[in-house]
């Protein structure tokens, strides 16, 4: 089994920054690559904000602060990846995004190399396909927050060996995290549940049934869920609810996953949820305001 020392993430997200959050504090050295310098920077400020409210809150101390921003180190080129004992890929969810990036990696890649990919509801099979080491991918699947989130989903792709999984269920624990085992079908388990979920109540939206107040309340207070659906969706972001319907609906061939148009609306006038400022509720006043 491969040691891991060393984690690359590629993609400084919302979910690359999470990731790298938690494996710095994990004792990982982690190299962060995004498409430009900025959106590193960008990251690293958010990483900082979040430890610093963890720091509030009694959760780490100052030390584990200092010593897990310190084991970040901006990677702007791709190819420092290499670098790493792990690799993982946290970049927008479409497949060709993804392919292109492992396609670059490659070359840059020790032979040993584990790759992951943090998608929500792309085939693992295909994404390893586009590598040299299918053996030696396989689906990490991080939840948002990440810091916070208990879960990780494993998700083997056909090729995946029995020693990558082990060390990535041995990785995922590392950073406490409970794991469980997903096959590789459109979305997994979590995301071939909810999403559909958030779809609903998007329908629910646009068929009238309810405004964004009532059926966010409705399932906070009526189910018991911690956030309503489209907050929810406006936390995910609504670009990344929209790609998971469209790998659910082709995946699986099946009308019942068919993505509101509403949600089709919001995305093509780029209200993306809460890291555009503005999905479902508009976040750039003092208090989260519904849109509709
Ligand atoms: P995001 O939009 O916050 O971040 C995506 C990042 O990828 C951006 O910073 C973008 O610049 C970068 N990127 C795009 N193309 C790139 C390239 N070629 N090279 C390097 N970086 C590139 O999205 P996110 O929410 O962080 O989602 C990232 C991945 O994590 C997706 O696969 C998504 O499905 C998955 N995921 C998301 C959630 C969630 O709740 N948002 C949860 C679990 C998994």
């Amino acid at each position: 089994m491969v040691q891991i020392r060393s984690v690359g993430i590629i993609g400084a997200g919302q979910m690359g920054s999470g990731i790298a959050h938690v494996c710095a504090l994990g004792g990982y050295d982690v190299l962060l690559h995004d498409v430009s310098a900025d959106r590193i920077k960008a990251s690293l400020a958010q990483i900082e904000r979040n430890m610093s409210s963890q720091v509030g809150r009694g959760l780490i101390d100052e030390e584990a602060m200092k010593n897990g921003l310190a084991r970040i180190k901006p990677a702007e080129e791709l190819q420092q990846i290499g670098k790493a004992d792990l690799a993982i890929e946290a970049a927008t969810e479409d497949e060709e995004v993804k392919k292109t990036i492992f396609k670059a990696l490659a070359p840059h890649l020790g032979p040993d190399t584990l790759l992951a990919s943090n998608t929500s509801s792309i085939s693992i099979t295909r994404l390893a396909s586009a590598t040299d080491r299918p053996e030696r991918f396989i689906g990490l699947h991080f939840m948002n927050p990440v810091p916070l989130m208990k879960l990780v989903e494993i998700i083997r792709g056909i090729a995946t060996d029995a020693a990558t999984y082990e060390t990535a269920v041995g990785f995922a624990k590392s950073l406490g995290k409970t794991t469980a085992n997903a096959e590789d079908f459109p979305a997994f388990i979590v995301n071939r549940i909810l999403v559909p979920m958030i779809n609903e109540a998007i329908y629910t939206l646009y068929e009238g049934v309810g405004t964004v107040e009532a059926i966010d309340t409705a399932m906070k207070l009526g189910a018991n869920h911690p956030m309503g659906p489209l907050e929810l969706g406006d936390f995910i972001g609504l670009d990344t609810v929209l790609s998971i319907m469209n790998v659910l609906y082709e995946g699986l061939a099946d009308s019942k996953y068919r993505p509101c148009p509403l949600l089709v609306k919001y995305v093509e006038a780029g209200w993306l949820g809460r890291k555009a400022g503005r999905g479902f509720y508009d976040y750039r006043g003092d208090q989260p305001v519904p849109t509709r």
